[in-house]
């Protein structure tokens, strides 16, 4: 008889968005009039590129003649994408890193999702808290989790992040084999100095553990000497995995494509001592599992890379990062203690002493229609704070910013 992979029975149900939903459409409804911005859900909004689009349309066309059609394309991407990333993320910073090592795929949801299919399953976990939560439910899928007791995962590290240690995670004291790191951070849209991520490759190093990096937010640095990439850091090639998107990157949140770089110096020990090249065996499972990325898609987003479409990506970013500035300032006025929203679309802030993250969601909403995102929501360590995200129209980001005048006291 079929049974079940009962680790899915184990996940916890994540309400966050669903209970922000309800509690929205129940205000609305009884408010019909209210002005309600949203500012909670992390999508961007500002339309692609022009290169991107006319990237699109030729490679549409292309796909219409029989002279240019493509079929089946490499799972792993076209050269002429993997050859720009490196080109311009990686050379560029002085890093190594050949075409033979990035990994095209339709997202990094996907992959940092996937990543575990390769990795076994006694492995313990290291996470920051608070989190993105695709790391910790892929790993309940794939039975590594262990057991969910008093609001945590018993084979789960949980480094706190908050305003008492500046949103810089501890290492763990005990040993964590697989370590999710996400810089710039969502949700607190803070990051790491180049001399705290030294000390997480250090300890990887020496414990023969894998980190896995999470760099979808890298196009939003601003300030000078914070990485971009964990391999800036020597040594990290032989102990990181690193992902990247061109959702938030260049707005391809609908269309779908990001990559994952996978060093071919990265090894594992395998049961019989011999070492394995991850490479080799995230290029076997991609083949396996995983057809390609549309060849239009990646056309289009090879468009980020030229002349063009850098300066327009740009644009955006800059428009995003402008509202960021102003909900910073305006949020700083108001009297509220402001992370985050320099070198990430995140605004992370402290809610007024005592007063826990969905009771502030609730006055947000209430008093000035402003839909925000309870911190807690993403962990433990969030309870007291709120996120919200600089992904709005700039007419919108300031009405909203306007409001916070008329929030009682
Ligand atoms: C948005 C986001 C991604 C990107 O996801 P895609 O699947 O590429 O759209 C990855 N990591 C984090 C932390 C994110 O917030």
């Amino acid at each position: 008889m079929i049974t079940l992979n009962e680790n899915f029975l184990k996940l916890q149900k994540n309400y966050l968005f669903a209970d922000i939903a309800q509690k929205v459409a129940t205000y609305q409804q009884t408010h019909p009039e209210a002005p309600v911005i949203r500012m909670g859900i992390g999508d961007v909004t500002r339309p692609l590129a022009p290169a991107v689009i006319e990237a699109l349309h030729r490679a549409v066309d292309e796909m219409g003649s029989a002279e240019t059609f493509r079929g089946y394309g490499p799972e792993h991407g076209y050269e002429f994408l993997r050859r720009a990333i490196v080109e311009n993320d990686f050379a560029p910073r002085g890093i190594q890193i050949d075409a033979d090592e990035i990994f095209i795929n339709d997202g990094a949801k996907s992959d940092t999702g996937n990543f575990g299919d390769i990795l076994g399953t006694d492995n313990t976990l290291c996470v920051t808290d608070p989190i993105y939560p695709v790391y910790i439910d892929s790993n309940v899928m794939g039975g590594r989790a262990g057991e969910f007791k008093n609001g945590a995962w018993s084979r789960v590290t949980y480094c706190p992040c908050n305003a008492e240690n500046d949103f810089v995670p501890a290492l763990p004291e005990n040993s964590a084999d697989m370590i999710y790191l996400c810089y710039p951070n969502n949700p607190t849209g803070t990051t790491l100095s180049r001399e705290e991520l030294e000390k997480w490759v250090a300890y990887a190093l020496a414990h023969g553990s894998l980190i896995l990096y999470d760099a979808a937010y890298e196009a939003y640095i601003t300030r000078e000497g914070i990485p971009h990439s964990i391999y800036e850091i020597p040594g990290a090639e032989k102990c990181a995995v690193e992902f990247h998107s061109f959702s938030k990157t260049a707005g391809f949140t609908g269309l779908r494509c990001g990559y994952t770089v996978v060093p071919k110096t990265l090894t594992v020990k395998a049961a019989d001592g011999t070492e394995v090249p991850l490479n080799g065996l995230w290029n076997r499972r991609q083949c396996t599992k995983f057809n390609g990325t549309a060849y239009v898609v990646q056309r289009a987003a090879a468009a980020i890379y030229t002349p063009e479409g850098k300066q327009q990506v740009r644009e955006t970013i800059d428009y995003y990062m402008e509202n960021a500035r102003i909900m910073r300032n305006a949020l700083e006025a108001a009297g509220l203690k402001v992370y985050g929203g320099v070198d990430a679309p995140y605004i992370w802030f402290k809610t007024p002493e005592g007063v826990g993250s969905w009771e502030f969601f609730e006055r947000l909403l209430h008093e000035i229609h402003v839909v925000s995102t309870p911190g807690v929501g993403f962990g433990p360590a969030g309870e007291g704070y709120i996120r919200l995200t600089a992904f709005g129209t700039r007419e919108n980001t300031i009405a909203a910013m306007e409001r916070l005048s008329k929030l009682s006291k």
